[in-house]
């Protein structure tokens, strides 16, 4: 038995444990993972280190002496396949029980895979684990043409990494832009030309019908009967939350397991954090969302590990995200979900501007291109809630937080 025992060794869960050890919490924690691995940045799979750039060592978000020192006990290559609320005790799939005072799920979630015929052949890759980046960089050496389904950050960031390395990349969206889920219209233009000036094949609005080949997939085959030639597929339509033993065990929710401010799930002593948590949001208005962001990850897990001390504060914290494509920084402030105005900051041939969303006059999101000071003072007009108009927050000469009061 331990006093905490933390499933998932990724983000959420490391920070729980860093964040526990840091507020001098004495008790015993075992963070129980699934991937072999100690826990590692998930970001870098799309970015450094598929290209090359960052080995292993550098995406580990601590070294295996730093866990022993602290006393956290790894548990890796097991995965919980259930939970007994009443008894504390979670069982893996090698049949082990493990007792807990506390519990927190840090999950995440695995990638979302095509529901079509083809869908899991052999050369069908999503991208969540460092499996799945080494699997991509593998079987990419040798593939002509690589087909990458799915217009979001993920899909995008595989497009560019390997566009950049030399491949034939076409990428699928079935809606009519891509970051149509997380971007005002103008950042998904702005990025829609920089793929295509990069050599990508990019098509919008395209149903995928089925995946062809044998053993192997050869092919991706549309809905009005094309065939595009593929060695490769990578699908990055999303995650599925990992959450199927909690909800098994009584915990509310379905997409994502139900947490409270606290990121308290229904069930006692029993928390979620990250990816697969499903929470009121404070800047989507308290709508009920998961976000699927490293600050979220570790924001929760800080709020967890002061809730286990007993210093109890609900999570308020600010979603921010970053993406690398090519020599473009995207970083991003605030939900921009629901707003009824995009005010562009800059010009987007230069490369580096911004968009600023507000919701009936007031400031709730911001995107901003290869432009890290209007990052930085737009998240203190997002924090702020700014009232601003349109006129104010387009003059590019004025820095944001001169528009505070
Ligand atoms: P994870 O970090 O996914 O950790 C969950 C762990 O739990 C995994 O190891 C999983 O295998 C394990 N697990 C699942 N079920 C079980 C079980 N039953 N038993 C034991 N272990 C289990 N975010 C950004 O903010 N910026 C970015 O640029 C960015 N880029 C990304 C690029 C890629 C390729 C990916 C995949 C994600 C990216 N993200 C990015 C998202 C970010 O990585 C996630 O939001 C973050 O990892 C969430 O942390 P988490 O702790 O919830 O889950």
């Amino acid at each position: 038995r331990f006093d905490v025992v933390i499933v998932g060794a990724g983000h959420g869960g490391a920070q729980v444990a860093v964040m526990l050890r840091t507020q001098k919490f004495e008790g015993s924690i075992a963070i129980i993972g699934d991937e072999p691995e100690l826990p590692y940045e998930r970001p870098p799979l799309s970015k450094e280190y598929f290209a090359g750039e960052k080995e292993f060592e550098r995406i580990q978000l601590r070294p295996a002496k730093y866990w022993d020192e602290r006393e956290v006990t790894m548990l890796l290559g097991k995965r919980v396949v259930s939970v007994d609320p009443a008894a504390h005790v979670v069982t893996t799939d090698g049949g082990e029980t493990i007792g807990y005072g506390k519990l927190v799920w840090a999950t995440g979630g695995a990638p979302r895979m095509l529901p079509i015929p083809g869908g899991d052949l052999p050369g069908v890759q999503g991208v969540r684990t460092r499996a799945d980046a080494d699997a991509m960089k593998a079987a990419s050496e040798t593939a002509g043409q690589i087909v990458v389904i799915g217009g979001g950050y993920i899909g995008l960031e595989a497009a560019a990494v390997l566009t950049k390395a030399g491949k034939k990349v076409v990428l699928l969206e079935a809606l009519d832009r891509v970051l149509a889920r997380v971007a005002g219209e103008e950042l998904s233009r702005f990025y829609e030309k920089e793929h295509r000036d990069h050599g990508v094949d990019l098509r919008l609005g395209v149903s995928v019908a089925a995946i062809e080949g044998e053993t192997r997939v050869t092919g991706v085959r549309l809905a009005d009967g094309e065939v595009i030639p593929a060695d490769l597929v990578i699908v990055g339509i999303g995650i599925v939350p990992a959450v199927e033993p909690l909800v098994a065990a009584g915990a509310e929710g379905g997409n994502g397991v139900l947490v409270d401010g606290l990121c308290k799930t229904s069930l006692p002593d029993i928390y979620a954090i990250g990816d697969c948590a499903a929470h009121e949001n404070h800047f989507a208005e308290g709508a009920c969302i998961r976000l699927e962001s490293v600050q979220n990850a570790n924001d929760q897990a800080n709020v967890v590990a002061k809730g286990i001390v007993g210093d109890e504060a609900p999570y308020h914290a600010i979603p921010w995200f970053w993406s690398n494509q090519y020599d473009l920084k995207l970083q991003t402030a605030g939900l921009s979900t629901g707003h009824d105005q995009a005010v562009l900051r800059g010009d987007p041939a230069t490369r580096s501007f911004s968009i600023v969303y507000l919701k009936a006059g007031k400031v709730i999101a911001i995107d901003c291109v290869n432009a890290t000071k209007d990052y930085v003072q737009g998240r203190m007009i997002v924090t702020a809630g700014l009232v601003a108009t349109a006129e104010q927050l387009a003059d590019a000469g004025t820095p944001l937080k001169e528009l505070l009061p």
